[in-house]
């Protein structure tokens, strides 16, 4: 079976030929680490996730690279605003080095907690300013830059192909102005900045010397650099988020075609937005957003997001609900209560190898084959388990095989299940500690028994807990 990706560029699915056999070169654009990722920007990286499972699942050998973002990100897509590290630091009154640190710990804490797998190669932006300038030295060469007062510009009138990513609708909005306002110094509305200059009497936090001056790179041409580096002048997969196709995927792709003359990457995939209600997208900028940690404050596993993830097609918004995430986690208590019935049978404790001709087996392989299409797949454990004619080692071997691609850990115990004794006896003393009124102690408790992965909560019938991680 051929996997079939939907290609953003040409904007039709295709069938997945990597450029070496057996191998799949993955480049997803990484965090902007100057506050917590929210939980629309972590539906990007399940759906990059459950690319790299699905590729490992068709027998590719992937390697994965994803960038850090800790400098250059302005607010404006126009090179004109300001870099969201410094005001990163402002809001906490630390370094922006320690505000990058920060905050990739914090991302990386809540990217483990939803399962994903941990990239191949991690690249801070920060640690290739030499690749970067490198890169503009080329492109400076090839006559696509030209300098004005505050950076050095790449000039999109001379790659005739700018914009191919978008379509050409967007690209003659750009060439008006429509869409980023105009830096009247720019020969075009289009063009963005490789290498800003650091203002005179600045003193930027993150700033390096260049052939231009002291200044610091472009968003954009980190992702080239790093990209190129890693996975070579041409990749197979490249992924983002939609927000990404319009300006920054199609400069990324107008920097390095410029460069080699060769396409960068040949499959581009993009995740569409989770939005909330009439908040509409969720976005870092406008603050008060959710976070992965906000789940387990509510009583949710993490992989409960994950399951309502893989409830819709990537190519579709999510809209988001906390009934939905309620009825999601459900219907993952509900697939692990029946798995951990399967386990109890003492002979099923080795899960059979499944059987790969088996129709089911087929179903789901069709599910990832199509596009990615994890509703499809998420349905073909569901119907698996609930049939009755297949013997429960099947079932296992077959749906413990299908969990490597969904990663829902759905081994796990479901919440319903036994406490180790000492995490049992410290419910039961927070329980005394709320009878004798002593609402600081049993505060403790909670916090302590969460961080090993238990949230309580007190209910008319008493307390309730579930376990989370
Ligand atoms: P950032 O940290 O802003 O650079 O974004 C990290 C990733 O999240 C990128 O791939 C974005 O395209 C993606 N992203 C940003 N906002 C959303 C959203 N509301 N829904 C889904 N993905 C998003
Ligand atoms: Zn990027």
């Amino acid at each position: 079976m051929r996997l079939q990706l939907y290609n953003t560029l040409g904007g039709k699915k295709e069938e997945f030929h990597p450029l070496e056999a057996g191998k799949a070169g993955v480049y997803t654009c990484g965090p902007t680490v100057y506050h917590y990722a929210h939980i629309g920007n972590m539906r990007t990286y399940i759906v990059e996730d459950g690319l790299v499972r699905a590729l490992k699942f068709f027998g590719f050998s992937v390697k994965r690279v994803m960038n850090i973002t800790d400098v250059g990100h302005l607010t404006s897509d126009a090179d004109t605003g300001e870099d969201k590290m410094e005001i990163g630091a402002r809001r906490e009154g630390k370094s922006a080095w320690d505000i990058a640190r920060f905050y990739t710990e914090a991302f990386f804490k809540d990217y483990k907690a939803l399962n994903c797998l941990m990239p191949d190669v991690l690249c801070p932006a920060t640690g290739y300013i030499k690749e970067m300038i490198d890169l503009v030295l080329v492109l400076d060469k090839k006559g696509f830059t030209y300098r004005i007062g505050d950076g050095i510009y790449f000039d999109t009138a001379k790659f005739p192909e700018y914009g191919k990513l978008a379509g050409k609708s967007h690209v003659e909005g750009l060439r008006e102005g429509a869409r980023v306002e105009a830096n009247p110094e720019k020969r075009n509305p289009a063009d963005f900045a490789l290498w800003k200059l650091s203002a005179s009497g600045e003193k930027r936090q993150m700033e390096w010397d260049s052939p231009w001056g002291v200044g610091f790179p472009g968003w954009h041409l980190e992702c080239s650099a790093m990209a190129m580096k890693h996975l070579g002048e041409t990749i197979d997969i490249h992924c983002g988020g939609e927000d990404h196709v319009a300006i920054h995927h199609t400069n990324e792709i107008a920097q390095s075609e410029g460069a080699t003359g060769k396409p960068f990457a040949n499959y581009w995939l993009h995740a569409r937005f989770l939005v909330m209600g009439d908040a509409g997208k969720m976005s870092k900028s406008a603050g008060g957003f959710i976070t992965t940690s906000t789940l387990p404050e509510k009583g949710y596993d993490p992989l409960a997001y994950r399951y309502y993830c893989l409830l819709t097609h990537y190519r579709k918004q999510l809209e988001f609900t906390w009934d939905g995430v309620a009825a999601a986690a459900r219907g993952l208590d509900g697939l692990r209560s029946m798995i951990a019935r399967l386990l109890e049978e003492s002979a099923l404790k080795k899960a059979h190898r499944p059987d790969k001709n088996a129709a089911y087996y087929l179903k789901f392989s069709e599910a990832l084959a199509d596009d990615l299409n994890m509703p499809q797949a998420l349905a073909t454990i569901w119907e698996v388990l609930r049939d009755t004619a297949l013997p429960s080692e099947e079932k296992l071997g077959f749906v413990l095989a299908a969990d490597e691609v969904l990663g829902l850990d759905l081994k796990r115990a479901p919440a319903e299940d036994v406490l180790p004794p000492e995490l049992m006896s410290m419910v039961e003393e927070r329980q005394q500690a709320r009878t004798n009124r002593d609402f600081k102690k049993s505060d403790e408790l909670r916090k302590a028994l969460l961080e090993k992965g238990v949230s309580v909560e007190d209910t008319p019938k008493g307390v309730r807990w579930k376990l989370v991680k």
